[in-house]
């Protein structure tokens, strides 16, 4: 397809009696106008702001091979309430806060380096998959191992098969933690048996999934959990570059009486030092002091997956946030300020984008180049009245087998429509599908603002022939 030039958008403003020049800026309805007018499909695409490229730049740059070293595993617990996360993350590095926590519920996201003969672990505790998934939706991957914790006395549970999807949906290999191994009358066999229908085979039955026993409270199999991390980490080669500014997560952040803002940084690549100038979301600053999240003990720098306190911040940014760190202050107060205009503009008045007269043209191109020729993904996730209606349609997906398209069905389960998968969905870019179900209040709300897609459906054929047609790409949104 030839691209449109400046005459002829002028002329067909012309025609419609828009007045304009080259620089003029227009609001989307106007620019679909002239679209129409032109015979093209125009796609909402935000202008990049200066600010924006300097950051691309930055997750852009490519480390050179030679700068590259081996990095601790990022490992976060996952796995139903109780079945011991907390427990065995304070096991892990020698403290006990279960019996200090408020109901035993982890409220915070935790996270420490630990050291094993001279080789180092960092561990990610969420308060649930959801947190971790919620990371991932807002473009934060931390996580390199997922630890599955199943107490062997329960076995796997709803928010374990959860859990299991999360993970999947997260694409890392999965380690389980077999806990309370030290329960009288358990029997492991029966949790192996479990984790095999979920398609997590342990190896000692000739899958791929290092199962391990642990107990939490004795002790037991703690140096085994933390041998088959380092092992999996070796093999993953899990790398980063020590010697460029610092980028990575926040985990979590608040305002602390006069110390200021602390904020819980991961980071992913880079080093970290005291008086770096750094932005993390909508908020910006220089780094006063930092802290070891489990010591409290002052640092001069952070490597890549360190953990770590910050002080210096203006105002705290939110988990999940990008923090990078830029050479001027001007340019990280400007981004903030950006940043920080945009959301509360989005808040108030929802999506409010507006294009340049230039920018129009290559939405133009765009939106005819809009049809690349690969194959399609589709992301599922599926929730059922009961467990036939999801074997059914189970049977009728696998039908729908075809060259150019892939289904993929990150999560099938009994039960309505939660936010944990309005999360995931928005996380992996799929649509969620109700059979006989609804979402509940939560979920209904999240999708609306994520703009995540919720079907329903009482017949199967219905569903399936959605499918098709959504693959096909000539399905309009539900009402
Ligand atoms: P979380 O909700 O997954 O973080 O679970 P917790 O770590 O808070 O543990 C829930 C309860 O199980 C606590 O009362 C723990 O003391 C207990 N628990 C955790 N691990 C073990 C274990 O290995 N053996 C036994 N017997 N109890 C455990």
């Amino acid at each position: 397809a030839a691209s449109i030039g400046v005459a002829q958008v002028l002329k067909a403003m012309m025609t419609l009696g828009i007045m304009g020049n080259i620089n003029a800026e227009m609001d989307f309805e106007t620019a679909e106008l002239i679209a129409t007018e032109l015979n093209l499909e125009l796609q909402l695409k935000a202008a990049e702001t200066l600010e924006d490229e300097l950051i691309n730049e930055i997750e852009d740059q490519a480390d050179d091979p030679d700068s590259l070293v081996s990095r601790p595993p990022v490992v976060t617990f996952l796995g139903h309430v109780d079945h011991g996360k907390t427990s065995l993350l304070d096991y892990l590095i020698g403290i006990n806060v279960v019996s200090g926590e408020a109901g035993g519920i982890t409220q915070h996201i935790r996270a420490y380096e630990i050291e094993k003969d001279g080789r180092s672990v960092t561990f990610v505790d969420t308060p649930g998959h959801e947190a971790f998934t919620e990371m991932r939706a807002r473009g934060a991957n931390v996580t390199d191992i997922a630890v599955l914790v199943v107490a062997a006395d329960d076995g796997i549970m709803p928010q374990t098969e959860e859990a299991i999807s999360h993970a999947k949906a997260a694409e890392v290999p999965i380690v389980v933690a077999l806990n309370k191994i030290d329960l009288e009358g358990v029997d492991p066999n029966r949790a192996l048996t479990q984790l095999t229908e979920h398609q997590l085979t342990p190896s000692e039955w000739g899958g791929d999934v290092e199962v391990v026993r642990t107990s939490a409270t004795k002790g037991t199999g703690m140096d085994e959990l933390l041998e088959t991390l380092l092992t999996i980490a070796e093999l993953n080669e899990y790398q980063a570059n020590p010697s460029r500014s610092a980028l990575g997560v926040c985990l979590e952040s608040e305002q602390q009486g006069d110390r200021g803002v602390v904020a819980k940084l991961i980071v992913q690549n880079g080093t970290m030092r005291v008086g770096d100038v750094v932005v993390c979301g909508p908020t910006y600053g220089r780094v006063r002091a930092m802290n070891n999240t489990l010591t409290g003990e002052p640092m001069e720098e952070a490597g890549p997956s360190t953990p770590v306190s910050v002080m210096g911040l203006e105002a705290p940014p939110g988990a999940g946030d990008r923090f990078h760190v830029l050479d001027d202050i001007a340019d990280a107060r400007e981004i903030a300020a950006t940043r920080a205009d945009a959301s509360s503009r989005e808040s108030l008045s929802g999506t409010t984008t507006k294009v340049s007269f230039n920018d129009f043209q290559s939405l133009l191109q765009d939106g005819r180049l809009g049809q690349a020729e690969e194959r399609v993904k589709l992301n599922l996730i599926i929730r059922a009245d009961v467990k036939g209606s999801l074997e059914a349609i189970d049977k009728e997906l696998s039908k729908l087998d075809h060259p150019e398209f892939d289904i993929k069905v990150l999560q099938r389960s009994v039960g309505g429509i939660t936010l944990a998968d309005v999360t995931l969905a928005d996380a992996s870019n799929a649509v969620i599908l109700g059979f006989n179900v609804i979402p509940d209040e939560q979920a209904r709300s999240a999708a609306d603002t994520r703009g995540v897609e919720i079907r329903r459906y009482d017949v199967i054929y219905k569903l399936t022939d959605d499918i098709k047609a959504m693959l096909e790409g000539r399905l309009k949104p539900e009402e």
